[in-house]
């Protein structure tokens, strides 16, 4: 959690010391309300959350006889309010009756699906679960190579098929060779090239029947660049119409002063964001948690 901190805190560029300093100002006037908003919309929180914060906390702050409350543990409790508290965070990984759970995890290209596949099998192996990693990416050779790569690196088997060949068949042969060896999660890389979205969609369709014929797909994980802003969010829109999603994760939130971009995701999709990517490194990913996220924001 100190390097989320520390990670978040740099890149967001003093969101939360702005918003600090605007809140300990003596008296809030208008000039400090808009600057508030400004900060927020500027770290992409979004109009309407923006709006409906502000709102909250000019309600909170107004004096009514007794001793104002805090300005900063108002903001901050509010902040968590709107990242939310109470949603269902954690990714599924296993299955049932034995079989793997079976991870697909989709995006556009560039994102950081195949890096996020990587991470995600570290955090797995150092919890002692057995991990295959299924190459579905065939398009570009150099993703089923990173892949690879990244399959030494953890010390997890990588199924992989020729390439330019049908992606549903290595994912079908990745979850084959989890289930004939007991694995305990099978993760999926996918291709995304999000220009067909009609072939996108039947790809990915086809690769969760393929998969289905065997064990449950537990989770789809729809993996986002958080420096995308705004197109993050188109991205995000138009793959939950071509397959459930039922995670974020939220890369590259290193690199951004974007972090607000949460709010808008999980408002967009429905859906938590449950990991965030804070490196290129094996060990930089973390499961998000909504107050240490706001803690790292506040710095
Ligand atoms: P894919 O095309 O979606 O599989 O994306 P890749 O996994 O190949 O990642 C694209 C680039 O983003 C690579 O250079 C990664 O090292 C980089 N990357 C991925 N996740 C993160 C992250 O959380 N932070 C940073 N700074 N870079 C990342």
């Amino acid at each position: 959690m100190q390097r989320l901190r520390e990670r978040l805190s740099r890149s967001q560029g003093g969101l939360g010391q702005g918003l600090l300093s605007l809140l300990s100002r003596d008296r809030l006037d208008e000039d400090t309300w808009e600057a508030i908003e400004d900060t927020l919309l500027t770290a992409d929180v979004g109009v309407a959350p923006t709006q409906a914060l502000v709102e909250k906390l000019r309600t909170r702050l107004r004096v009514e006889g007794g001793q104002a409350p805090d300005p900063r543990t108002v903001l901050r409790e509010e902040l968590i309010e709107l990242v939310g508290t109470d949603l269902d965070r954690r990714v599924k990984v296993t299955g049932a009756d034995g079989k793997p759970g079976v991870v697909l995890v989709v995006g556009v290209n560039g994102a950081g699906k195949t890096t996020t596949v990587g991470k995600i099998a570290r955090i797995l192996v150092a919890e002692d679960l057995t991990v295959t990693l299924g190459a579905a990416d065939t398009f570009r050779a150099a993703a089923v190579d990173q892949l690879a790569t990244w399959g030494e690196r953890v010390g997890v088997e990588v199924v992989r098929g020729p390439e330019g060949g049908d992606p549903a068949s290595v994912a079908f042969e990745a979850v084959k060779h989890g289930v004939d060896n007991g694995v305990d999660t099978v993760l999926v890389d996918t291709a995304g090239r999000l220009q067909n979205k009609a072939g996108l969609m039947d790809e990915l369709g086809k690769i969760k029947r393929v998969i289905e014929k065997q064990a449950d797909v537990t989770e789809v994980l729809l993996v986002l660049d958080a420096t995308t802003g705004q197109n993050g969010l188109i991205q995000a829109r138009v793959f939950s119409e071509i397959v459930d999603v039922t995670g974020i994760v939220l890369t590259k939130l290193d690199g951004s002063a974007k972090g607000g971009i949460v709010v808008q995701v999980q408002r967009e999709l429905g859906v938590p964001v449950k990991l965030v990517g804070l490196g290129e490194g094996p060990d930089d990913m973390a499961p998000f948690d909504a107050s240490a996220f706001v803690d790292a924001l506040l710095g």
